[in-house]
């Protein structure tokens, strides 16, 4: 633990040094990629409820696949994410915004048809999830939890990270206040 805690100075280090001089929204997102792992952690285990194939969400280098334009493209270089077809918001036309995927894979006995030839981000399901888009399903067997450790430093845009990561995995403010008396 000591290490990981070691590590995670190192990185804030860095993160707090960009925000002071630099300011890159690239390198601020990469290092609370990082960091985001010292302090949250994934557990649980499927429940075969088939929600994360009913509706996912597409990212390519960090922006949300949202337009048909973005996932024609991504379908050039992935033609195997054919398999994902876009849905809508009810009332919404096709050339408006992207809500979400669903899977054509998904069986009625929510099973993956072509398990063998799933996509990486099926196979790194739960962690691609959370990599990509930093939340978990409500509905998942998996969770998102603190991991124990408390950062003990300041910077209002690192703490806005975190809160905003809370608040996607319905982490309360009192689970990481209890983290301090660890
Ligand atoms: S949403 Fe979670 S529990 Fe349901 S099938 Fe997917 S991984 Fe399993
Ligand atoms: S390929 Fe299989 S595991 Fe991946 S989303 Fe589709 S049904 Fe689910």
């Amino acid at each position: 633990m000591l290490r990981a805690v070691l590590f995670f100075y190192v990185f804030y280090l860095g993160f707090w040094l960009n925000e002071m001089f630099f300011r890159k929204r690239t390198w601020r997102e990469h290092l609370w990629g990082h960091m985001r792992f010292f302090l949250f952690v994934i557990d649980g285990a499927c429940q075969h409820s088939g929600n994360c194939c009913r509706s996912l969400m597409l990212v390519r280098d960090g922006v949300s696949i949202d337009t048909m334009a973005a996932y024609d493209a991504m379908l050039k270089k992935t033609p195997e994410h054919r398999r994902f077809v876009p849905i809508f918001k009810p009332g919404d036309k096709p050339e408006q915004q992207i809500h979400r995927f669903r899977c054509t894979c998904l069986t009625a006995d929510n099973l993956c048809s072509d398990y063998a030839n799933r996509p990486k981000l099926c196979h790194q399901y739960p962690m691609s999830m959370f990599i990509k888009v930093g939340y978990i399903h409500s509905g998942c067997g998996y969770k998102v939890r603190f991991r124990g450790f408390y950062p003990y430093v300041k910077h209002p845009v690192f703490w806005s990270f975190v809160f905003r990561a809370m608040r996607d995995n319905r982490l309360s403010n009192e689970q990481l206040q209890s983290l301090r008396h660890h």
